[in-house]
């Protein structure tokens, strides 16, 4: 008998695993693979994630090698849009290294290592079965198994919406990172966009956006591959991305789900690393109090509040995106990008995690009309 079992050892995992652990309870932290393992992601660590994990996990910033760019370059549909220095940093990671670390700070903290044995079903009510027969109990269980989510899966038969669910594809090229801005390529998918991560030993280049807009990605990769000049020899791998669609119901009795699995990505970036460790640490949160209240059954009502920070900007950033990528408004987002150095430096800063959409939203509602009015004037 545990007080808790967390399923998947991500950021969400293990956030809530080392929250749980740190507090007390009997904790185990359940993952289908053994750890380092890898995770398709672009690796990008943002400010907020930094944040986040420095609160979590208290330490200054994660061991595992990251490099630290604050050169951005941004293109569209072929255009060089600007290079600009003096970014807010943005931290580039391999999620292989990033992950086994953040698991392994979980155990440290006291979790009980289940880790390279899948969760094979569960019941509402908390008792978890391993595919090796094993069958563990807790009144309280976390589901951040992802976006493919077994744990969703068996509350809601489903893990996510096709209709809103987001896709990317990756592939790593051997080019040497040395110089290499990160880069950002507007409309290089329908809603979404494309992206060449500098990370230790090479670079990171990818396509993602809403699965229903986009349904050749991999032409669109090729054609993206082609745009950057580089170069890739490694193969096209492809992940659902919860690009906007947070769950509205964040689990069901005394399941609580974190991360991906609650579908909790921005989007507008793709940024699904700091919400992750923030949902995984509230989702323990709401257990720790839950359970010193004698009152388990209440840990998902008090995570569904705490979670509404979250949700809240995630709404937000969902009305935001109709004027970044819904086609009537793109070109006068791109164009604006380029002259206003506000909304430049504003988009900036939340690509860095260091702004919310409420200030952004604001801050574009207001000169919305000026930017129409420039583009109309410069396309007639
Ligand atoms: C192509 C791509 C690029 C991205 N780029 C970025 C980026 O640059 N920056 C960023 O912040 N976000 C990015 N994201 C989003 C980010 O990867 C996710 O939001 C983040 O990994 C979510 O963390 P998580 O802990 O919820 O899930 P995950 O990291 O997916 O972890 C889930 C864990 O659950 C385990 N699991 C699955 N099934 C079972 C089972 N049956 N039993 C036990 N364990 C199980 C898995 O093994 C895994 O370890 C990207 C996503 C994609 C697809």
């Amino acid at each position: 008998m545990h007080d808790v079992i967390v399923i998947g050892g991500g950021p969400a995992g293990a956030s809530a695993a080392v929250t749980a652990a740190r507090a007390g309870l009997r904790t185990a932290l359940v993952d289908k693979a053994r750890f380092p393992r890898d995770k398709l992601c672009g690796g990008g660590f943002t400010g907020r994630s930094l944040s986040y994990f420095q609160q979590i996990f208290d330490a200054p910033r994660p061991d595992a090698p990251m490099l630290c760019r604050n050169e951005m370059a941004f293109y569209a549909f072929g255009q060089h849009l600007g290079t600009y220095q003096d970014c807010p940093p943005l931290y580039l990671a391999m999620r292989r290294s990033l992950d086994a670390e953040l698991c392994a700070r979980a155990i440290a903290a006291g979790a009980e290592d289940f880790t390279g044995r899948a969760m094979q079903s569960l019941t509402p009510d908390g008792a978890v079965t391993l595919v090796d027969g094993t069958l563990l109990k807790a009144p309280v269980v976390i589901g951040a198994d992802g976006v493919n989510s077994p744990t969703a899966r068996s509350l809601f038969g489903t893990a996510f919406n096709r209709h809103e669910i987001g896709f990317a594809l990756e592939v790593e090229c051997d080019t040497s990172p040395d110089t290499l801005p990160v880069r950002i390529d507007f409309g290089a998918a329908d809603w979404g966009y494309g992206w060449a991560f500098p990370k230790q030993h090479g670079v990171t280049v990818g396509v993602g956006g809403l699965l229903r807009r986009n349904p050749d990605l991999k032409s669109l990769l090729e054609r993206y591959l082609v745009a950057t000049g580089l170069e890739s020899h490694s193969t096209v791998k492809g992940q659902f991305l919860p690009f906007g669609h947070a769950r509205k119901q964040p689990g069901k009795g005394r399941v609580l789900l974190a991360g991906d699995a609650a579908g909790l990505v921005d989007p507008i970036t793709g940024e699904g690393i700091a919400y992750a460790m923030k949902s995984g640490q509230m989702a323990a949160l709401a257990g720790i109090q839950s359970l010193a209240k004698g009152t388990p059954e209440t840990a998902l009502t008090q995570y569904r509040q705490d979670l509404r920070a979250i949700t809240k900007a995630i709404g937000q950033a969902r009305f935001l995106r109709q004027l970044m990528f819904r086609p009537i408004f793109r070109r006068v987002f791109i164009n604006s990008f380029v002259r206003s150095t506000h909304l430049r430096h504003e988009y900036l800063r939340l690509l860095a995690g260091e702004t919310e959409y409420s200030g952004l939203s604001r801050s574009i509602s207001r000169r919305l009309p000026r930017y129409f009015w420039r583009t109309i004037a410069n396309t007639r």
